[in-house]
Order: structure tokens, then C-alpha cells, then sequence
């Protein structure tokens, strides 16, 4: 028996990677009573049969966490892409993307991407709150080709899936890093034209700078429905060491005495951060269900 990661699934058939070979498996394992289906990304242990090459998937390892789009499991981070301008970047969504990553429990790198196009520095104050909290940022530019190195460096011995809004450059990025995709890239009109004629899997493709990364572009946008209020606090890492506040419950929103916003007011909380904890909290609490 040997272990690897399933890189590609069609039809029944998995493809797993075991470092030297690339075998085409059933699934025969006992997970088939608990209807457990293996997901690329999963580590699975297999059996071949040494004539014809082809094995039967025995057992699927524990998953360290899961996506939905695209359905993947064990992803090491989320590379969120977002153009500093066309389409200008909008804060409230990048922060979104971040409390989300947080919910899902996987590690972010923040991707500014065209900054050939910043021409007045625009980008200083996302890059003054992004050095606040802690998450990993690149400014990058596929036209310019500027960051691709750096970014190819945070993409080695991880699994990395791209997020971010349509026309951000997602495609154009994963092109520049693994030339042999050949992703479409251009306006959306175009490109939900051409995605009506195929179902598209999820697949991993190994960087040959190291790495793997899935080959079609993850979450473009959602809604945080699923997050109860009083948890929203917890997804702002950065926040918990000032959590000091007169009531244990406090939400650091109207509440008198609140550690966080005594830390605001002294500059150790990013007004931005803050700013959007707060609507994000009013968006939850106006959408509540009683
Ligand atoms: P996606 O929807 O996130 O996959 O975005 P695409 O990769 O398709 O890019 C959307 C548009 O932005 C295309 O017209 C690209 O040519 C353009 N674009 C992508 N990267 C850059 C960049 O670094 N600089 C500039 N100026 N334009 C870019
Ligand atoms: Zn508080």
C-alpha cells in the first residue's frame, strides 16, 4: 500500500500523485459506507495492481479543512487577488475574503495586483492595514511582471487555490506562474460565454518553480450568513490581545469600556479593520433569524 494526493477526478476515476507516478484508482475503501467522497486534495492511501497501473483507493487520510468552491480539500492557503484598480478594489470585500479564510481555517496571502496602474500610490493605506494585521501580502503586476518571482516563492511545497473578484487577474497571474495553463483571461462576458459549454473540475497542477496550485480560480464573492455575531470578533485575530473589556459578552461595538476600541483610539487597531468589523457585525444583525 502506498499514499498520495488525488490530483484530478473524472468519472470515477481519481488521479493520485504518489511523488513518482501519477495512477489512475477506483474507490473500493470501507469511506464508501460513510459516503464519504474523495475530493482533490485528499491523501489516500492505494492499492495497485502491478500489471495494469490502475488502483483502488483504500482509505482517505483526515482532511485538515475543506472548500467549497472549488471543492478541494487540504488547501494550504488562499492566494486573494484583488486589481488595486480596474475593477478598484473594494476594501469591504477584501475584508470579507479575510474574515472568511479565518472561518474556513486557511492561511492567506494578500495578492494587490496591477499595480502598474497605481500611478499616485493609492495602495498605501491597504498596505498600511494590511501590515497590521497578520496576513501576508504582494503587490503584483502579470503585465509588468512585477511580484511573480516573489509570489512563485510563496507558492513553493503548499497547495494554493486563487480567490478574488472577477477581473481582478487571477487567470493572468496563474498563466504567469505556470505558462502551461493557458487559462482564458479577458472580460467576464467573454468568459461566462465560453464556460456555459463545459463543467469544469478542479484540478492541482504542479509548479514546476514547486508548489501546486488548483487550476481554476476559487471563491469570487459570498456572504458570511453562516457566521453567528458574537463569533465574528474571533475572526479578527489582531483584536484578541486587547480583549480586556468590563463585560465578558462585549462585542467592542456600543458597549462602554471596551478594550478594542481603547486600543483603537491609541492606534494599536486599524481604523479600517474596525470600521469593517462593525458593518460586517450590523450586516449580520440585520439579517438575523429569530
Ligand atoms: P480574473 O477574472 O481574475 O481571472 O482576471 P483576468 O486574468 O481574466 O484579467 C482581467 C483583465 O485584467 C484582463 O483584461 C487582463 O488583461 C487584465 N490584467 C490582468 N493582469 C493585469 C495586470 O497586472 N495589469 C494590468 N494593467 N492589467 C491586467
Ligand atoms: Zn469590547
Amino acid at each position: 500500500m502506498i499514499s498520495g494526493t488525488i490530483i484530478k477526478g473524472i468519472g470515477g476515476f481519481y488521479y493520485v500523485d504518489t511523488g513518482e507516478h501519477v495512477y489512475e484508482c477506483r474507490a473500493r475503501g470501507r469511506f464508501r459506507k460513510d459516503k464519504i467522497i474523495p475530493l482533490v486534495g485528499d491523501i489516500v492511501d492505494i492499492e495497485i495492481n502491478d500489471s495494469s497501473k490502475q488502483g483502488y483507493i483504500l482509505n482517505i487520510h483526515e482532511r485538515r479543512n475543506q472548500l467549497q468552491r472549488p471543492l478541494v480539500a487540504n488547501i494550504d492557503q488562499v492566494i486573494i487577488v484583488f486589481a488595486i484598480k480596474r475593477p478598484d478594489i473594494n476594501i469591504g470585500l477584501l475584508e470579507k475574503f479575510l474574515v472568511y479564510s479565518e472561518y474556513v481555517g486557511v492561511n492567506v496571502v494578500v495578492c494587490l495586483n496591477k499595480i502598474d496602474l497605481d500611478e499616485n500610490n493609492e495602495v498605501q493605506p491597504i498596505i498600511d492595514m494590511l501590515s497590521s494585521v497578520p496576513y501576508d501580502y504582494i503587490c503584483t503586476s502579470s503585465l509588468k511582471n512585477i511580484g511573480i518571482d516573489e509570489l512563485k516563492n510563496k507558492l513553493k511545497g503548499k497547495v494554493s487555490v486563487f480567490a478574488g473578484p472577477s477581473g481582478a487577474g487571477k487567470s493572468s497571474l496563474l498563466n504567469s506562474i505556470s505558462p502551461g495553463l493557458s487559462l482564458k483571461t479577458g472580460d467576464l462576458s467573454r468568459k461566462t460565454e465560453r464556460g456555459t459549454h463545459t463543467t469544469r473540475h478542479a484540478e492541482l497542477i504542479k509548479l514546476i518553480s514547486g508548489g501546486m496550485v488548483v487550476d481554476t480560480p476559487g471563491f469570487t464573492s459570498f456572504d458570511l450568513v453562516d457566521i453567528k455575531e458574537e463569533e465574528l470578533q474571533y475572526l479578527f485575530p489582531e483584536f484578541q490581545k486587547h480583549v480586556n473589556c468590563r463585560y465578558p459578552s462585549c462585542m467592542h461595538y456600543k458597549e462602554p469600556e471596551c478594550g478594542v476600541k481603547k486600543a483603537l483610539e491609541k492606534g494599536n487597531i486599524n481604523p479600517m479593520r474596525y470600521e469593517h468589523y462593525i458593518q460586517m457585525l450590523c450586516d449580520l444583525m440585520k439579517n438575523r433569524r429569530y
